[in-house]
């Protein structure tokens, strides 16, 4: 069976990769789209206003993007709702949907040099880390989802109703137009994260990316139309979250709302969305426990303990931010971890050699800093790091604390920064109320040799991910989501196509 592929005018066709690189090998920036994705098409806002997106290792300009605000969200939506009632997209089998998705895997797979380093000027990280992270379980994401356009199956149930037969059965169908709101932490992965379950059920999206991070949704928009969805399936508005978020989120054609970014703003996003009662997941904040038994593997558990932390330069929402170590190996551990975060080498994502690179925006580095700040005047006291590194660039120092205390704002609050609370404590008993004592409850971890241990610990974290003896691993069939203020609903595995999907009941009398 063919594909139909959406033939769009030459003036909106993809342009070759050849002319998106300068000269010197780098990405050129005006090559590409910084326009919105609206019915299949590119479009300036309806107001024509623009904003800058800048390289956070430097402070500079990258590019300028259209700013849509809530026309542009209701032409977006209008459009989504056309390709979801009466365009093609509603009669395409299951397997073409997979297929498209299976197709826009490969296309961004075949982009992974581009869009890391899209990833890298637009977020800061470092290009080698997006390469091997961001880009290929963006992937991967899309894949595992193209497996699930054909499983999307409802039940027949036998019912107990006398005096007559009958036929009863589930049908799983798509929820309809969906808004998703992403961050700027994982620009890329975030959007697949979102679209794939949504595609792959046969829903149709508007997409609002972060404020700092617009590009990389972008490019992938022009790869989404080049993989031949039809246009209205995925539009793409930048903007800003208290106009274009907030509208979305409000709008009342739009049947679901899926968030991630902080718990203040997935509030208000639930609070919007009251007005039609539009189906709601929120992805939040975290504060997530990572505890060291005393028996682990030493080495094992320090350079977990760091990676936990400052894997993404902490700007992650599972972040192992809480660090409570038994406190027969505290020193040893909190002493290691401080050693490799002496060692990180900081500097611009694009550099070789850099391991750690700038917080996003002026605005993270002044949030981490008045953090630190706090810190110190709470008590806390930083063993390595605890600076702002240089005065060019968001960069800042990874940072380990200790004598942080229960109620102190930085043991309490997401920094959502290279910033790590170590902890000492004497018994499990200890330790589980301790770790489970936050409003948050995404992630946590165990690290310890006795595997009956571990997994009774894991049973007690109040939280949607407990890794044993590792960290930040995630896998498209793996769930994703938080218990308590950390969201509703789960990303990823099959949990998710329940937050795409409505359950019908049929039932027919014989
Ligand atoms: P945020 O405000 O929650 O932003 C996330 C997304 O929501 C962005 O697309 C944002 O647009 C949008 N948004 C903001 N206000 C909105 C509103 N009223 N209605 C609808 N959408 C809205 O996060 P942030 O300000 O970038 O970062 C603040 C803190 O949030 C961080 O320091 C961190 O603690 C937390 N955070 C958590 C995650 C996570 O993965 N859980 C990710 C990012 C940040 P704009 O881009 O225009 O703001
Ligand atoms: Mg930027």
């Amino acid at each position: 069976m063919k594909l139909k592929t959406v033939r769009l005018p030459k003036s909106r066709r993809h342009q070759p990769m050849s002319a998106r690189f300068a000269h010197n090998g780098h990405l050129n920036l005006s090559r590409l789209p910084h326009r919105l994705l609206i019915d299949g098409e590119w479009r300036d806002s309806v107001s024509g206003s623009t904003f800058e997106t800048l390289n956070p290792a430097t402070g500079e300009t990258l590019a300028r993007v259209a700013e849509g605000d809530r026309e542009d969200i209701n032409r977006a939506v209008a459009a989504a709702r056309r390709a979801f009632e009466r365009g093609p997209w509603r009669r395409l089998t299951p397997s073409e949907r997979g297929r498209l998705l299976w197709k826009l895997a490969d296309l961004l797979e075949e982009h992974t040099d581009q869009f890391a380093e899209i990833e890298s000027l637009d977020n800061g990280k470092p290009r080698a880390v997006a390469c091997v992270a961001d880009v290929p379980l963006a992937v991967d994401l899309f894949r595992y989802m193209a497996g699930w356009a054909t499983k999307i199956e409802g039940n027949t149930i036998p019912i107990s109703v006398s005096g007559a037969d009958f036929f009863a059965y589930t049908r799983r169908e798509p929820v309809g137009v969906v808004g998703q709101i992403i961050p700027w932490n994982f620009p890329l992965l975030m959007a697949a994260w979102k679209l794939g379950p949504a595609l792959a059920t046969g829903c149709t999206v508007v997409l609002k990316p972060a404020e700092q991070t617009p590009l990389s949704a972008l490019r992938l928009g022009e790869l989404i139309l080049k993989a031949g969805f039809p246009p209205g399936v995925v539009n793409i508005v930048t903007g800003y979250g208290e106009t274009a978020g907030a509208a979305l989120a409000q709008h009342p054609d739009v049947d679901k709302v899926a968030f991630t970014g902080s718990t203040e703003v997935g509030k208000l996003i639930a609070r919007a969305a009251t007005g039609n009662l539009k189906k709601v997941s929120l992805e939040l904040g975290g504060k997530s426990p990572n505890i060291v038994l005393e028996d682990a593997d030493t080495d094992t558990a320090i350079a977990g303990a760091a990676n936990a932390v400052f894997f993404n330069h902490g700007q992650c929402c599972c972040a192992g931010s809480r660090l409570y170590v038994h406190k027969k190996k505290f020193d040893q551990v909190v002493d290691g971890v401080a050693a490799a975060a002496k060692k990180i080498k900081l500097g611009p994502g694009l550099s070789a050699d850099t391991e750690m690179g700038p917080l996003v925006s002026e605005e993270q580095l002044e949030r981490v800093m008045n953090y630190l700040d706090l810190g110190s005047r709470e008590g806390a006291r930083a063993i390595a790091g605890g600076h702002r590194k240089g005065n060019r660039g968001y960069f800042v120092e990874p940072t380990v604390l200790v004598n942080a205390k229960p109620g102190m704002k930085v043991m309490e609050e997401e920094i959502f920064g290279p910033v790590v609370c170590a902890i000492p404590f004497t018994d499990v008993e200890e330790v589980i109320p301790a770790a489970n004592k936050n409003i948050y409850g995404l992630a946590a971890a165990v690290w310890t040799r006795d595997i009956s241990k571990a997994h009774r610990i894991a049973h007690e974290l109040k939280a949607g991910t407990v890794w044993i003896n590792c960290y930040n691993v995630f896998d498209a069939a793996l769930p994703f989501g938080g218990y308590k203020q950390s969201g509703w609903g789960r990303e990823m595995g099959h949990d998710v196509l329940e937050m795409y999907t409505e359950t019908k009941a049929v039932c027919a009398r014989l």
